[in-house]
């Protein structure tokens, strides 16, 4: 759906109309609150443990958007009452001495709303609608070489990060990494899905042995919001 909240941020954005006008978190209101978590902490076990999710959720996140909020209301406070993906999207033309605190906080609160969507327990998590299924083996072939490719892409990211399945402006799906808190949506590509390859994501539970996370995340993964995300970018 084009909102006028999505037009008119696009159109401040230059380039990334598609990317706001389309992705509108079909749905999801963002603001400067810890959004709830859908499911219960411990909704994930085993592939992701009680205490990593509430430190994750309750901390780290946290600490994103009282970092974020601290910032704008140092150098941009006009900037408050814009929508998340605004900020996130147009951070590069705010002054110096706050542009990569932004940078990450904002995108650190960006992601995270994202990513707590992405996740749920199998009950609830649905499968690929026929739609994304045809567009995933269009694009790799397989829904396992889909896999093996995101893998690869969060395996690889050195450091801290995140990878991702987006699509592209012509529509084509592919997968990528992120450092830091960075996202697609700055590139004006729409995130369908994302995983989180912090260290703070995993470690309590996995420690060195990230690829042994990333293989467990696949049984976490929100197949209803990855529909409802392909629809809202298809329309
Ligand atoms: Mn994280």
């Amino acid at each position: 759906m084009i909102t006028r909240r999505g037009m008119m941020a696009g159109v401040a954005a230059g380039g990334a109309t598609l990317a706001l006008a389309k992705f509108s978190l079909a749905g999801m209101k963002l603001d400067f609150s810890l959004p709830k978590l859908p499911y219960a902490v411990d909704a994930l076990e085993p592939h992701i443990d009680a205490q990593t999710m509430t430190i994750h959720h309750t901390k780290h996140h946290q600490a994103y958007i009282d970092k974020l909020t601290a910032a704008l209301k140092e150098g941009a406070p006009e900037w408050m009452n814009k929508p998340i993906e605004e900020i996130v999207v147009n951070y590069k033309t705010l002054p110096d001495s706050i542009r990569m605190a932004v940078r990450n906080h904002g995108g650190g609160h960006y992601n995270h709303s994202l990513f707590w969507t992405m996740m749920a327990p199998a009950k609830v998590a649905g499968a690929p609608s026929e739609s994304v299924a045809k567009a995933i083996e269009g694009a790799f072939q397989s829904m396992d070489e889909f896999k093996k490719a995101l893998a690869a892409k969060a395996t690889g990211q050195f450091g801290s990060g995140w990878a991702w399945l987006v699509m592209d402006k012509a529509k084509k799906l592919s997968v990528l990494s992120t450092a830091n808190q960075d996202n697609p949506i700055t590139d004006g590509l729409v995130p369908l899905l994302g995983i989180d390859v912090w260290e703070h994501a995993y470690y309590l539970k996995y420690q060195n042995k990230r690829a042994d996370y990333i293989q467990a995340w696949f049984n976490v993964i929100n197949w209803n919001r990855v529909n409802e995300l392909f629809d809202a970018a298809n329309k």
